[in-house]
C-alpha cells in the first residue's frame, strides 16, 4: 500500500528519489492500474510524474514525439496523429480510462491486454528513459527494466499500418490485438498481443514475405496462445492468422493509396 506520494518537480528529482528509495518507490503516472485491483501495488512509496511536464505531443519535422504523461485521450484528440494510432487508442474501451491512463503508463504497465503496445510495435517505437538513453520498444518488452520513461518517438508514424482487436464485445476481455505495417523499403511488421506472454512481434514470418493463406497458416504456426476463457488454442491460432492475413492486405492497399 502507498504510505509516501512524493511530487518531484524535475526528472532528475524523480531519478534522485528512485535511487534513494529503490524498490520500495514505483513511478506513478495516472494510477489507472496502481490503483484498481488486483494490480493495486504493494510498494510504499510513489513518486508522481505529474510535475515533470511530460504531457505533450511535438512533431520534429515528420518524427512524432509524445511524452509519457499524454493521457490517452489527449493522444487521441492531437492532431494529425497516424490513423491507426488514432484506432488503436479507440480500442480502449472507457473515455474515463483514456482520460486517466498514460502512453507511458500503458508501456510500462506490461499489460497482457495491451491494444496498443501492437501498433507501437509495428510503427517501430523509441522509448527514451529519465537518464536520456533510448531503446526500441520491442528490446524494452523482452527485458523491461524499472526505468522512468519519459517520452515515445515514432520516426515514420505515416507508414502504411492497419491494427484490429479481436474481443467479444467492445468492453469484453480482448482475445487478441494485431498490427501490421508496411515501410517505405516494403519491409513488414507484424505484431501481436495475446498470442504469447507479451505482446511480440513475429520477425521469422515478416522475414518469409507471404500473403493469403500460407501467411495465415505461418502466423498460425508461430504463436503460442494459452488456452483460457477467451478461446481455446486452436481459435486463437486461426484467428490469429486471418486477422494478420487481412491487415497485410489491408496495408498493401494503403501503400497503393500512399505511392
Ligand atoms: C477498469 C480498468 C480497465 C482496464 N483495461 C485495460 C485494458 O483493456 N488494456 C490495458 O492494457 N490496460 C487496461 N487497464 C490497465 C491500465 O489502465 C493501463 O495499464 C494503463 O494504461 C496504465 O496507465 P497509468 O498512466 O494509469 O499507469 P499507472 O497505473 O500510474 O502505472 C502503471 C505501471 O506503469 C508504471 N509507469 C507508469 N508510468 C511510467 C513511466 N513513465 N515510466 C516508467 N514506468 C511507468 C508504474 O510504475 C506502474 O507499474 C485497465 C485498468 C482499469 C482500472
Amino acid at each position: 500500500m502507498i504510505e509516501h506520494f512524493l511530487t518531484p518537480g524535475s526528472i532528475e528529482q524523480a531519478l534522485e528519489l528512485k535511487q534513494r528509495y529503490l524498490d520500495d518507490a514505483t513511478w506513478f503516472a495516472g494510477g489507472s492500474k496502481l490503483n484498481s485491483a488486483p494490480g493495486r501495488t504493494e510498494k510504499t512509496v510513489a513518486i508522481s510524474l505529474q510535475r515533470l511536464s511530460l504531457d505533450w505531443v511535438d512533431w520534429d519535422n515528420d518524427c512524432m514525439r509524445i511524452g509519457a504523461m499524454t493521457t490517452l485521450q489527449t493522444l487521441r484528440d492531437s492532431h494529425h496523429l497516424p490513423p491507426a494510432l488514432y484506432e488503436a487508442l479507440g480500442f480502449v474501451y472507457s473515455r474515463h480510462l483514456r482520460n486517466q491512463s498514460t502512453l507511458g503508463g500503458e508501456i510500462a504497465a506490461m499489460e497482457q491486454e495491451s491494444v496498443l503496445v501492437p501498433v507501437l510495435l509495428a510503427l517501430d517505437a523509441v522509448l527514451v528513459f529519465g537518464d536520456g538513453e533510448t531503446e526500441a520498444l520491442e528490446s524494452y518488452l523482452a527485458q523491461p527494466a524499472d526505468r522512468l520513461i519519459t517520452e515515445i518517438i515514432i520516426k515514420d508514424p505515416y507508414r502504411a499500418c492497419s491494427t484490429r482487436k479481436i474481443s467479444r464485445s467492445q468492453a469484453g476481455l480482448t482475445v487478441l490485438t494485431a498490427a501490421v505495417a508496411i515501410d517505405e523499403d516494403q519491409r513488414v511488421r507484424i505484431a501481436l498481443d495475446g498470442v504469447a506472454d507479451r505482446p511480440l512481434r513475429l520477425r521469422d514470418v515478416e522475414a518469409q514475405r507471404l500473403d493469403g493463406e500460407q501467411l495465415e497458416a505461418a502466423v498460425a504456426a508461430a504463436v503460442f496462445p494459452r488456452d483460457d476463457v477467451r478461446g481455446s488454442v486452436a481459435y486463437k491460432r486461426y484467428i490469429a492468422g486471418v486477422v494478420v492475413a487481412d491487415l497485410y492486405a489491408d496495408c498493401q492497399q494503403k501503400g497503393e493509396e500512399i505511392q
